[in-house]
């Protein structure tokens, strides 16, 4: 087992913080952070203008201890290995905490999807496939949408890996439903988002209803985060994406917005809203800064002026460790993304029963699920939180990094 100790991804400390906490040892601790598997394959891929670019693929597996590998796959230029390494120990950390029969992975293609066209990424994903096919699959690897790809690229993924092995709708998650997938998988993370923000209110003898919020990242999960967030009475008053902001301190109408953005591509030129900058937006003063677009957002300088009373992290690790310590000094409670950002997961856990027991769920049976889950592990959360006085990220490390290594320990020794 190859240890990710030398190169360490800075993220990584949180591990260690709780690994500390729990009073482990070095040989422990090397167990947690260490990987099963790292792939990397080199796909040339002739471009529709006869060209060829060399784009590169990888799969890091972190462990299997509690079930099969698990997590995205994600398509942006900026995929790295040694970022992969801690996502795909997060995914360990996410599936752990909600009790979910899965161990954690992540990979990518270090493309960027919207320089794409649509033949040229389908071949790619392809190509992809080809390479990878042995070390995915049902019981072994079940990779899911992440930055850069969506429903269509889960379906060709399907179809390549049927190509060789059958039909196995099981080998991905988040399909479209017409092809296995679960209903309500592509809300599932923003819907997330709000049950987690909905039991911390209640925690705090609180309610959302007439809090605001700011989201930062308008894709799948800033979206449907942003629609749940108004479901339940909160006023989103900015949002932005890659392209930057828009603000309303009045409140966005968040259904027209998300009609705006698929016509348009971005939020920017919404009618009723001014512009705003993407560090602006993250230092206005709010109830919820909720994170949803890429890791990092938050680092020691943003979180020593930022002015939101929770953060939210409905990406993975948008707040980085020195911007966390930061947080923590400055009493903003972060509701961390192994906690607020575990729905998409959640819901491709049922969507994988569903495939491998060929047996279709109703999304009311979806929607129930994912509250029972999200809600008992918040539960759990909370309660260490507040038993061992320490911030909730450390509480959801805590718990999540002993059933890890319990497991690991189990199924090692
Ligand atoms: N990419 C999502 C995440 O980071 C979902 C992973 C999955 O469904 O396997 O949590």
């Amino acid at each position: 087992m190859a240890s990710i100790q030398g190169d360490m991804h800075e993220s990584m400390r949180f591990l260690k913080e709780a690994a500390v906490a729990l009073e482990y040892d070095d040989r422990e601790f090397s167990l947690l952070a260490g990987l099963s598997r790292e792939v990397r394959v080199a796909m040339p891929l002739q471009r529709d203008d006869g060209s060829i670019q060399t784009y590169y693929g990888y799969r890091v597996q972190h462990h299997n201890a509690l079930g099969p590998y698990k997590g995205g796959l994600r398509y942006h230029p900026s995929v790295n290995l040694n970022e992969l390494r801690w996502l795909a120990c997060l995914m360990s950390l996410k599936t752990a905490l909600v009790e979910l029969p899965l161990g954690g992975a992540k990979g990518g293609i270090d493309c960027d999807p919207k320089l794409l066209s649509r033949r040229e990424l389908r071949s790619l994903t392809r190509y992809f496939v080809q390479k990878l096919h042995r070390n995915i699959g049902p019981n072994l690897d079940i990779p899911a949408p992440d930055v850069g790809t969506d429903a269509q690229v889960m379906a060709w993924i399907q179809d390549e890996y049927s190509v060789i092995y059958g039909y196995t709708p099981g080998v991905v998650t988040g399909k479209p439903t017409l092809v296995g997938g679960a209903r309500g998988r592509e809300s599932a993370t923003g819907r997330g988002i709000g049950i987690v923000m909905q039991e911390y209110a209640h925690h705090r003898a609180d309610e959302l209803l007439g809090k605001t919020a700011v989201i930062q990242g308008f894709g799948n999960v800033g979206r449907h985060a942003a629609s749940d967030l108004t479901d339940r009475g909160v006023k989103i008053i900015a949002v932005s994406d890659s392209s930057g902001g828009i603000i309303n301190k009045a409140g966005l109408d968040v259904k027209r917005l998300v009609k705006h953005k698929d016509k348009m591509g971005s939020v920017l030129g919404f009618d009723s809203a001014e512009e705003i900058d993407n560090q602006a937006l993250l230092m206005l003063k709010c109830n919820y800064l909720v994170l949803a677009a890429l890791g990092g957002a938050v680092d020691e300088t943003q979180a020593s002026r930022l002015k939101a009373e929770i953060v939210v992290e409905g990406a993975n690790n948008p707040v980085a460790y020195a911007g966390d310590l930061v947080l923590r000094d400055r009493g903003i409670v972060v509701l961390p993304d192994i906690l607020a950002s575990t729905g998409g997961v959640v819901v491709s856990y049922f969507e994988w029963v569903q495939n491998i027991q060929h047996m279709p769920w109703s999304e009311d049976d979806i929607t129930a699920g994912l509250t029972v889950r999200l809600t008992k592990a918040c539960d759990g959360v909370f309660a260490v939180a507040t038993g061992q006085n320490c911030s909730l990220r450390e509480a959801a490390h805590r718990i999540a990094t002993k059933r890890l290594k319990d497991a690991l320990w189990i199924t090692s020794f």
